[in-house]
């Protein structure tokens, strides 16, 4: 048997296992990364990146299609068309270069790569079956990094029409049909896109509206979209089966019962820790419920164990687990750092798009502050008005008594982008005046920022 050993190990090769490694071999240390799959983790293969590839070819499609029918600037397409397989050759296409560019940066770090299934022995040794037989790794660190997968209904496992948002990710025709089974992110951007791709779509949602993590007044815009996109959403309703023949879902709603019929059924009710299969009951790691516990430099409870991304908890996106993955790459090389992020930026790549960093009004007050908001709506913004894109508003939170800012939410077309501008805004600490006193470029939608925290300190000036 192959034995190696090495300063750092790290288990699972996405988004947070990656960084680490590379920062790791940055800092000039020996790392070894173990990935069953393919580099880049769930974000990078079926996550985040083939997620947006789809959804901008639906958008894209959608446009042309009611560019077909209305001529609002003179533009005319007559009867526009889609090829599903060379959509999903482009977005695996994309997957790809991708998945060749993490391989580059971590060999440009010197960092081993071992593919096959790695299991926990103890806290220093992880045996991986590989192609050309078994390797164990002895290493002074261990970074744990097995992230998430998709939740299950135990009515509706995973099979056949019941998929999960990988198989939605990668199907070889757009269903007539679709019933979407959870209203959070994952399950109205894939429900959304194939909604512009031509299926009927149904959602169908336990609490009582949609993305029920974040405000109302964040969420109608959403609805309103659904709507215009002909999506039947059904709230304070439970999936609980197939009917007899298979070919139905059945629905509890209001004490009602009914029949959705669906070719596919995408069961996006959320993601778990991937805790199974790897050795964790052979480690004497503290819990946190599901997750592993950590504490503000990701160390778990065993010595140089550490723990990062969606295994140790929400909330379980790309950017947290990359930057604690660059922050325990640091730790490890025996370099000071703690993970005391102001916000973690969220975002839904709905239609329109939702972006929420730091606190909402409602939160802000529930955790004691006073506040003042200012909320400038897109229709008074040009650049919104030249993308024929109004639906929307920047809304800035912030304390009453000194103006510090403490939540930007925006919701419209193009507003993932202003996420940046929002995080630095917050991390620095800023004040209402600190915004309202810097230039936003005209004409933008990060204009409708500027205005917001005008109109949080009573100076709006165009509205
Ligand atoms: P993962 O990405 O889950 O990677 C873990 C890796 O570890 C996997 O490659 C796995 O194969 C490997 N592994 C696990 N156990 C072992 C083992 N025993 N041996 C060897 N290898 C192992 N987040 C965003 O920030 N923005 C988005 O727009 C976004 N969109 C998403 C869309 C969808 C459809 C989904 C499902 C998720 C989306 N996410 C998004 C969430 C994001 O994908 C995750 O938060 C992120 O991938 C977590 O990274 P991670 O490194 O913790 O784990």
């Amino acid at each position: 048997m192959v034995e190696i050993t090495t300063k750092v190990l790290v288990l699972g090769g996405g988004p947070g296992g990656y960084v680490a490694a590379i920062r790791a071999g940055q800092r000039h240390l020996d790392a070894v990364l173990v990935e069953e799959r393919q580099l880049g983790g769930i974000c990078l293969n079926v996550g985040c990146i083939p997620s947006k590839a789809l959804i901008h070819a639906a958008e894209a499609y959608d446009h042309a299609r009611h560019q077909a029918k209305s001529t609002l600037f003179g533009l005319r397409i007559e009867r526009p068309s889609l090829d599903f397989g060379k959509l999903i050759t482009w977005k695996d296409g994309i997957v790809a270069r991708l998945n060749t560019g993490v391989a580059g940066l971590l060999k440009k770090s010197h960092v081993k790569i071992i593919r096959g299934h790695g299991t926990m022995l103890d806290g220093k040794t992880c045996r991986v079956e590989t192609d050309t037989g078994p390797e164990t790794i002895r290493a002074e660190h261990v970074v744990l990094a097995t992230g998430s997968v998709a939740a299950t209904l135990p009515s509706l496992p995973f099979s056949g029409r019941v998929i999960s948002s990988t198989e939605a990710l990668s199907l070889s025709e757009v269903p007539a049909t679709m019933a979407v089974v959870g209203a959070g992110y994952i399950g109205l951007e894939l429900g959304m896109a194939y909604a512009k791709l031509g299926a009927k779509v149904t959602v169908i949602e336990a609490a009582d509206r949609i993305l029920p993590l974040y405000d109302a007044e964040l969420t109608r815009p959403v609805a309103r979209h659904l709507q215009m996109l002909g999506v039947e959403t059904l709230v304070n309703a439970r999936a609980t089966g197939l009917s007899d023949d298979g070919d139905a879902l059945l629905v509890e709603t209001g004490g009602n019962r009914r029949e959705v019929t669906a070719q596919k059924i995408l069961v996006a009710i959320g993601r778990k820790p991937r805790t199974d299969g790897w050795g964790l009951e052979r480690l004497d790691l503290t819990m946190s419920g599901p997750f592993i516990a950590i504490d503000e430099r990701c160390a778990t409870s065993m010595r140089n164990v550490w723990a990062i991304g969606d295994v140790t908890g929400e909330p379980m996106l790309a950017h947290r687990a990359m930057a604690q993955g660059e922050m325990v790459g640091d730790l490890v090389a025996g370099q000071r750092r703690a993970f005391h992020k102001v916000a973690i930026p969220s975002i839904c790549f709905t239609d329109p798009e939702i972006v929420a960093v730091g606190l909402a009004p409602d939160e802000a007050k529930a955790a004691g502050y006073q506040v003042r908001t200012g909320l400038f709506p897109f229709q008074a913004n040009g650049r919104a008005m030249t993308l024929g894109a109004e639906d929307g508003f920047v809304r800035v939170t912030a304390r009453a008594d000194n103006h510090l800012v403490l939540g930007i939410h925006a919701v419209g077309e193009g507003v993932s982008e202003l996420a940046a501008a929002f995080g630095l805004a917050l991390e620095m600490g800023a004040r209402l005046e600190d915004v309202a006193g810097t230039i936003h470029a005209h004409p933008t939608l990060g204009e409708a920022f500027h205005e917001a925290s005008l109109k949080g300190l009573g100076e709006a000036l165009h509205i």
